[in-house]
């Protein structure tokens, strides 16, 4: 299986993607997760993305086309993969595609999760993540137990907030999406590629439609 999944941030793509991992035995990809590991690093391309992330924008094609192609040369991904947060514009979905093919290896699939803009406002800005185990809740939708925080996985309460999902940040990054992603809709669309499912509800209904949509 070699999944994309589409949506805005939000949408629930690192939560479906987490989900599916488990489901079929193959990782996820997401570049915002390689983007913040190379940030927290303090690496040349950590240095050099944490402006452009924290307002907001998208790191330039080049790069992330470098990063998935390293990527994708690992072992874990013979038997697939889920690609979580890329491609997220025509450039990079034309570099991917020319990557797999010469990989022979094409995409099984791109399921894109629909949600509205007002939820997807409230998702974001009510995201938080344990700075130690990484765990994400959202303070709205799905809030620790307390105590303890990160439901017993680590022993002191340390959530904070991304930069990017600062309410001020959060139009400028769905507006991004608008303008540099939503055109993916259509590519995959012609493709013959694309699946589209409701986002909103809770994770497990959300994970039950991704399956009928993959198996369908
Ligand atoms: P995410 O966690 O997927 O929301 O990504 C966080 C940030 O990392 C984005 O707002 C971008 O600044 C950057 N980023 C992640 N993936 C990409 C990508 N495919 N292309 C460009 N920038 C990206």
């Amino acid at each position: 299986m070699r999944l994309v999944l589409l949506g805005a941030p939000g949408s629930g793509k690192g939560t479906q993607s987490q989900r599916l991992v488990e489901h079929f035995g193959i990782p996820q990809i997401s570049t915002g997760d390689l983007l913040r590991a190379a940030v927290k690093a303090g690496t040349p391309l950590g240095i050099a993305a944490k402006a452009i992330m924290d307002a907001g924008k998208l790191v330039d094609d080049r790069t992330m086309l470098g990063i998935i192609r390293e990527r994708l040369a690992q072992p874990d991904v013979a038997n697939g993969f889920i690609l979580d947060g890329f491609p997220r514009t025509l450039a990079q979905a034309d570099g991917l595609h020319k990557l797999l093919t010469e990989l022979h290896k094409p995409l099984s699939a791109v399921v894109q999760l629909e949600v509205d803009y007002d939820l997807l406002f409230k998702r974001i800005s009510g995201r938080r993540s344990c700075q130690d185990c990484g765990r994400v809740f959202n303070i709205h939708t799905a809030p620790p137990s307390s105590p303890p925080p990160c439901d017993g996985r680590c022993t002191a309460p340390n959530l904070v907030q991304r930069v990017d999902d600062s309410e001020a940040t959060v139009s400028k990054r769905l507006q991004v999406y608008e303008d540099q992603t939503r055109p993916l809709v259509d590519y995959y669309l012609q493709r013959g590629l694309l699946r589209t499912i409701d986002g909103d509800g809770d994770p497990q209904a959300v994970t039950q439609r991704l399956s009928s949509a993959l198996e369908g």
